[in-house]
């Protein structure tokens, strides 16, 4: 396992931290998964509020001797930004209980994805004020922030320099973020990447086409490498469910390295890939929007993308679902509700016929319905 110094914070992490919210089928399991994560030199256990019994299961874990190993790992919770300061101090303490520890080495507000949640958390006497207490009396060590905003609230939360570092989505597969990234590089902070795996195009499954153009790498390894060769990333959320899908990562854990001539020549196999897509690629500018349906045309078309280049039609079936039904975890609207308005096309420098586009995605990607894993 290698480590990285998470930022200003200084903490040394390993370059994987375990995301509890996914080890939730009992507490036991949930035990049994931070012990192997511990074993294989994970030092960093992520966790939130918001996620299940993760919490509980980390407080009776600590009960049943986990509380030995306690200078072995830093432990990180998130809570969202609350209106006040009062619910905050609340929220910190129960997490604390829940959890059976005495104190937080870091700290994240959970979900800064709206303009309102940046103003929550810069009103001088809101929740921030209890994040502050917290730290003074050694409650908490650091704090971060983690995001699903779009880039321009990201990179406006990063600039009130409230935050030591920041939990955000950013892969070989969806690189918007990369000012985000860079910006937090600047400042000395530390970075973690929210569910690479997962979210960064479910690459436990991937399909054929990708997994063939990817050899003599799996698209897993890949998605894990492209990371940890930046040197401005620093750790990634591994959100196992169980020991064994910790194990599934250990190619990549020992491999910090610049990425290898034959790692760039099979990325740019990949990369030309999206010549598939023809004269119809969204190079992803964001010029579009507003949409005035709310329509995500950028992340719509990102989904189309990868289910034409490399046949990724389970993953866009899986976050295209979530469009309506994740609030501002996953903004937008689907597809289906363009009105052929016009107003974005001559936005779009590729000369896109975004509605056609956009009606075939839907065509490929409507399955149903669908919510965030802790929901
Ligand atoms: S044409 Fe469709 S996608 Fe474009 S702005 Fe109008 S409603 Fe939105
Ligand atoms: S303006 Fe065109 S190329 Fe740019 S993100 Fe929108 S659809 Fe894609």
């Amino acid at each position: 396992m290698r480590y990285r110094r998470f930022g200003k914070t200084e903490m040394l992490l390993s370059v994987f931290s375990l995301g509890a919210m996914r080890y939730n089928a009992s507490a036991e399991n949930a035990h049994r998964t931070i012990d192997h994560a511990l074993e294989v030199g994970i030092n960093h256990i992520e966790t939130a509020q918001g996620y299940g019994k993760s919490e509980e299961f980390i407080g009776k874990a600590m009960r049943n001797g986990l509380a030995k190993q306690r200078d072995r790992f830093y432990l990180t919770t998130k809570i969202s930004p609350t209106k006040d300061a009062d619910s905050m101090r609340r929220q910190i303490e129960q997490s604390l209980k829940r959890m059976n520890v005495s104190y937080l080495d870091n700290f994240d507000i959970h979900g800064i994805n709206l303009k309102e949640h940046l103003d929550l958390v810069t009103n001088p006497k809101g929740c921030m004020k209890a994040v502050q207490e917290a730290i003074d009396q050694k409650m908490i060590g650091h704090v971060g922030f983690s995001t699903h905003a779009p880039l321009n609230i990201i990179l406006d939360t990063l600039n009130t320099d409230l935050f030591e570092s920041i939990n955000l989505h950013y892969y070989f597969f969806n690189q918007r973020n990369a000012p985000a990234v860079q910006l937090a590089h600047e400042k000395d902070m530390g970075v973690f990447i929210i569910s690479p795996s997962d979210k960064g195009g479910m690459l436990y499954t991937p399909p054929e086409e990708l997994d063939g153009v990817s050899y003599p790498f799996s698209p897993l390894y890949l998605g894990d490498r492209f990371l940890l060769s930046d040197p401005r990333v620093h750790t990634l959320s591994l959100g196992a469910a169980n020991p064994e899908e910790i194990d599934s990562h250990q190619d990549a854990w020992d491999h910090d390295e610049p990425l290898s001539e034959l790692e760039l020549a099979v990325f740019d196999c990949i990369n030309r890939r999206y010549t598939l897509l023809e004269g119809d690629r969204c190079s992803q500018c964001y010029e579009c929007l507003p949409c005035p349906e709310s329509i995500n045309i950028p992340e719509v078309l990102r989904l189309r993308n990868l289910a034409v280049a490399f046949d990724m039609v389970e993953f866009g079936k899986y976050r295209y679902k979530m469009f309506e039904n994740a609030g501002h975890w996953f903004p937008g609207r689907k597809a289906i509700h363009c009105t052929d308005c016009g107003d974005c096309l001559p936005r779009c420098p590729e000369n896109l016929d975004i509605p056609k586009l956009l009606r075939n995605t839907h065509d490929r990607l409507h399955s149903g319905e669908g919510r965030r894993l802790w929901e």
